[in-house]
């Protein structure tokens, strides 16, 4: 364990729990994929990707659902919520992707870098002077969760 990027083994899984992984990793370093296959297949402008070692990702409750989205690569998912997982290459590869969103703790990945910058939507990139508003702010929101279960979600 070193202060910097300690390693830990990280849980993480689909929105309906039907698919679940636990991890081990060892630095804190993500990155944002922007090409058009990420965008089509996460119907979003971009993809925060964690690289890890296949060698040390283990799924506890079955593998995920896989689609050949390119000729090189295929992708993981959950057939029943729709909850993108993994980006991994077709060849054999020491490393995969897992998507920041799915881990239990996305909070501790820091992105290092932009990946295929050519399709990259420039006005998505710089958000940080947008003005801000909580869940609990949106009554058209929170007011559907207090009606349904009493509380907002976590
Ligand atoms: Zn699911
Ligand atoms: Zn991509």
């Amino acid at each position: 364990m070193d202060a910097a990027g300690s390693v830990q083994t990280m849980t993480g899984g689909c929105q309906c729990g039907r698919i679940r992984y636990a991890v081990t990793i060892d630095s804190d370093d993500a990155y944002l994929c922007h090409c058009r296959m990420c965008q089509r297949a996460t119907g979003g402008v971009s993809i925060a990707f964690k690289s890890v070692a296949i060698a040390n990702l283990e799924w506890t409750t079955q593998a995920p659902d896989r689609y050949r989205s390119s000729p090189i690569a295929q992708r993981g998912f959950c057939r029943d919520c729709g909850t993108p997982l993994t980006f991994e290459f077709l060849s054999p590869d020491e490393t995969m992707d897992l998507t920041v969103g799915s881990f239990d703790q996305p909070g501790r990945f820091v992105p290092r870098h932009h990946f295929a910058a050519e399709s990259l939507h420039e006005a998505w990139i710089d958000t940080h002077a947008l003005p801000r508003i909580r869940s609990e702010d949106n009554p058209s929101t929170s007011n559907r969760w207090m009606d349904a279960v009493g509380k907002l979600p976590d």
